[in-house]
């Protein structure tokens, strides 16, 4: 049995509705499909979760005309499908009924909005199925326990989902209806609907593929593969065939947007093969993400990452390595903001925190800078707005030896800068801290060097620092 998961572009109008449903019969082991909300498409450039967003925070006329905005792109499918308006009506009320309704505080009103992008298009979906004359039902997530954390946007599954799951599965096997879920949202324990953090219906695949015991978990999407580079810096980088969860995971959690990063923990942990396929193009291998021990590394890198969402502070302060209780200080700080921090290179007199920049609002900045310099008297203390990290992963590295030096030495011909380094304890990635400028060159530059394809980049200085404080 497999548990397959469909993208919002793979579900964005009906041209893309007919593909999933091609997909969908010609494999019958396909009993499971978890489906997003329409993403964007030729005709329309919005993607229903946004226009949900602003559905709940607009106002009268305002908020009517973008109600009827995400109304009509289901009318659109459902009439392309020949659905009855007397199916079709039950769906548009449920949008229609949103403002009106009682929540429990604005971040629980929010969720709700968000995941009825999901919610109607699995609703929609079954309908169009039935309509095709394949047997199909929704299931919501509240029916098979999924049940997550009290964080009303940013939630995560808890254990408890894996007993309901277990449960769940044995329905599932008794019945012969395909079963069509929304990605996306689960329920807490006292049944406030929450949503994973965005992006997350490929968490919800993950998850439904663990519990029920899926024997491949297909995650389709747009692309014909997760290839070697962001095809957006790189000219046609090399696809991946296959690689492990670990490659996986440090390569989106670094800006591998193919694929959820939090969506490999459950595939991890029930060991489900995991393949991303492209719902146009259904013949293509895709990628597969497997066990360590089946990945069969052919490079010594298997693809190279930028993301560009990061902070950085550094500080500076003599005799560091001697003084008991320095770091206990700074967390206590940043537990006292709420804020959580990524990663902590330290050397004897120093030390940089690298922060997920979305997690410090710029009015917050100045506030928790002043705590920190009148709490930790640093002799120097610098922000840097403007950090990328670069992640080479490879199971290829692992017992390789001078790969550092491969990588850092075209950057250092370039005048790339780089502000950090950190070999990951998995043996399996390097980190690299560059400036948000020179990223996509440095993202080229290491790319020809291990999958050899020359590119000229222009000889530059390295960039200006910007500092606060
Ligand atoms: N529709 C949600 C989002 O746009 C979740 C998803 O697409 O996976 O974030």
């Amino acid at each position: 049995m497999k548990v397959i998961k469909f993208g919002g572009s793979s579900l964005a109008d009906a041209t893309h509705f007919n593909d999933v449903i091609k997909v969908l019969q010609m494999d019958a082991s396909r009993r499971v499909v978890v489906v997003s909300a329409p993403g964007k498409c030729a005709t329309d450039d919005e993607k229903v979760t946004d226009l949900l967003i602003e559905y709940a925070r607009s106002h009268d006329k305002a908020q009517k005309e973008i109600g009827e905005r995400i109304i009509n792109r289901y009318q659109q499918i459902a009439t392309a499908f020949h659905i009855t308006a007397a199916q079709f009506d039950p769906l548009a009320e449920q949008i229609l009924a949103l403002p009106t309704a009682s929540f429990h505080g604005p971040a629980f009103r929010m969720a709700t909005f968000k995941a009825h992008g999901e919610k109607l298009n699995a609703q929609l979906l079954a309908l169009i199925l039935n309509a095709k004359g394949m047997p199909a039902r929704y299931v919501d997530p509240h029916e098979l326990g999924l049940i997550a954390t009290q964080e009303p946007n940013n939630a995560t599954v808890l254990t408890q989902t894996y007993t309901h799951l277990a449960v769940a599965r044995h329905q599932l096997m008794a019945e012969r209806d395909l079963w069509v879920v929304p990605g996306f949202f689960a329920y807490t324990l006292s049944g406030q609907l929450v949503t994973f953090s965005r992006g997350g219906s490929d968490i919800t695949g993950a998850i439904l593929a663990r519990g029920l015991h899926a024997s491949e978990y297909e995650n389709f999407t747009d692309v014909d593969s997760i290839y070697a580079a962001n095809p957006n810096i790189v000219t046609n980088p090399a696809p991946i065939s296959k690689m492990s969860y670990v490659e996986m995971r440090e390569l989106s959690y670094a800006g591998f947007s193919v694929f959820h990063d939090e969506a490999i923990i459950p595939a991890i942990e029930g060991q489900v093969p995991i393949c991303v396929k492209n719902t146009n193009h259904p013949s293509a291998p895709g990628t597969l993400i497997v066990p360590t021990s089946q990945s069969q590394p052919k490079r010594v890198i298997t693809g190279v990452a930028s993301s560009k969402r990061f902070a950085a502070l550094y500080l500076h302060r003599y005799l560091l390595n001697r003084e008991v209780g320095f770091t206990l200080k700074l967390l206590k700080i940043l537990f006292r903001y709420h804020i959580s921090y990524e990663h902590m290179p330290s050397g004897i007199d120093d030390l940089t925190i690298i922060f997920d920049r979305n997690q410090i609002p710029s009015d917050v900045l100045p506030h928790l800078l002043a705590d920190i310099k009148a709490t930790l008297q640093p002799d120097r203390l610098q922000w840097i707005d403007d950090y990328a990290i670069l992640m080479v992963v490879g199971e290829g590295m692992r017992n390789q030896v001078g790969v550092i030096d491969r990588i850092l030495h075209p950057l250092a011909t370039h005048h790339i800068g780089v502000q950090m380094i950190n070999q990951g304890a998995s043996r399996i990635s390097i980190m690299i801290g560059v400036r948000e400028a020179q990223a996509d060159d440095a993202v080229r530059l290491i790319y020809n060097d291990f999958f050899n394809q020359p590119v000229a980049l222009p000889q530059r200085q390295p960039a200006q620092e910007v500092t606060h404080g």
